[in-house]
């Protein structure tokens, strides 16, 4: 296999080069490097200058206003946007429900949704899990029961994420009951937060934040002309989405770019008389995860190829969602332990990119107990990795 760029490859990376050096925010930039979460409005800033550049959907069809690009371009954007320090666009409109809308959706709505999620002007959220259904997420008990041109819905979502910011949030409701315990009875409706009867709810998190939530919805009443695709059809269209959600939390660059940085931070870290990059047990951990690294890379290539012919990324994205997310956890226990000292007080609202206070730490250090703390997630949503074995077992094992 030739791994070597094409000049056209070439010539396409320095573009991004120039572009990320030219537009991306010094602020934006700087926090992302210190692995210190955006807000709301860093990442709306930015995504507008994506769209401004047309490179704001990377994984849609050209003709929903996508950028088309092959794989290797896909391959190059991610990777100089981690190295550089650009931050991922927000998953939930534009990697998770577009792609159902343009599949499954009616003209009517691609041309309604489309347009607002590539321009960043809605804000949209997940509204899948359940108190009571989780892994188990055909079990879930929200209903929409039909009444003339709408649907009544009822129930609670829970986990919802950025869900305090968001003007819409797509939803699996049952439509057939809920004594109807099975995936065909599940409809996917797409619901606006402003409606009266719908209430938001913070969960404070491990690490002192706000970024998940409960949403609940008292006899809200939503348009049937919301529902995506056919009644009793959600469940097929959600699976579809849960695929492209899990590819995309491997972050295979990012975890590069942060295995670089350790390595640097490391070789700047005094243990005894030598530094800490020369230390055979820390040495020993980072090659185990460098090499778990080159081999995910090889894994999201296959992925890529598999969504650039327009097909949805299939078991592979379990396999790319397990172990990303276990050597994204490997990198935090890395830099917990370059971060030595600086790790010890607990200041939890440093790691908001609004916090005015002096930080604990140089650089990226200040960000490494938070981050660690804040990623014990990774392993849990998008499916846990439990369930992912399970998926893998039955899908590319056949057991
Ligand atoms: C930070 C965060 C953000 C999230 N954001 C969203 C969001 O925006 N929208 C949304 O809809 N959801 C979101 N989720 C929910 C997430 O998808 C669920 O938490 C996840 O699917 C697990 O469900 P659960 O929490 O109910 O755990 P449970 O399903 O109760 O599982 C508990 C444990 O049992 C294990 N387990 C369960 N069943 C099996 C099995 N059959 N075989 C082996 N092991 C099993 C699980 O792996 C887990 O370890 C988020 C979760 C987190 C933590």
């Amino acid at each position: 296999m030739n791994i070597d760029f094409s000049s056209e490859e070439l010539a396409f990376q320095q573009a991004v080069q120039k572009f990320l050096q030219e537009k991306l925010p010094a602020d934006i930039r700087e926090w992302t490097l210190k692995e210190i979460p955006l807000g709301k409005e860093d990442f709306v800033r930015w995504q507008k200058i994506l769209y401004e550049q047309g490179w704001a959907a990377t994984n849609w069809p050209v003709e929903h206003g996508g950028t088309g690009w092959t794989p290797t371009q896909k391959y190059i954007w991610a990777n100089e946007c981690a190295n550089f320090g650009a931050p991922d666009v927000i998953p939930f409109g534009f990697k998770m429900v577009a792609p159902v809308i343009f599949t499954y959706g009616s003209e009517e709505q691609k041309q309604r949704f489309l347009p607002d999620i590539l321009e960043s002007n809605v804000w949209w959220c997940q509204g899948y899990s359940e108190p009571n259904a989780g892994s188990d997420l055909a079990s879930l008990k929200t209903t929409a029961v039909r009444d003339g041109d709408e649907y009544i819905v009822n129930g609670t979502k829970t986990w919802t994420t950025l869900g305090q910011y968001a003007d819409w949030i797509f939803c699996l409701v049952r439509t057939g009951g809920t004594e109807v315990k099975n995936q065909a009875a599940i409809s996917f409706l797409l619901i606006e937060m402003n409606h009266p009867g719908i209430t938001v709810s913070p969960i404070m998190t491990l690490g002192g934040h706000h970024e998940v939530n409960e949403v609940h919805f008292n006899n809200v009443r939503v348009p049937v002309g919301n529902r995506i695709g056919e009644e009793g059809q959600g469940w097929t269209y959600a699976k579809v989405l849960l695929t492209h959600e899990r590819t995309g939390i491997a972050r295979v660059a990012s975890s590069k770019k942060r295995l670089k940085t350790l390595k640097k931070l490391a070789s700047e870290t005094c243990d005894g008389d030598a530094n800490l990059l020369e230390n055979p047990a820390f040495s020993q951990k980072l090659a185990e995860v460098e090499i778990d690294l080159l081999a995910l890379e090889y894994t999201e290539l296959r992925a890529l190829a598999a969504v650039s012919t327009g097909q949805a990324p299939g078991p592979e994205s379990s396999i790319l969602k397990i172990k990303g997310t276990e050597i994204a956890q490997q990198l935090d226990e890395l830099y917990m332990e370059t971060a030595g000292y600086y790790g010890m007080p607990f200041v939890s609202n440093q790691f908001t990119s609004d916090f005015d206070g002096e930080r604990v730490g140089p650089g990226v250090i200040t960000s490494s107990v938070p981050r660690y703390i804040n990623n014990r997630k990774a392993s849990i949503y998008g499916g846990s990795n439990e369930i992912q074995k399970n998926i893998i077992s039955k899908w590319v094992l056949g057991l």
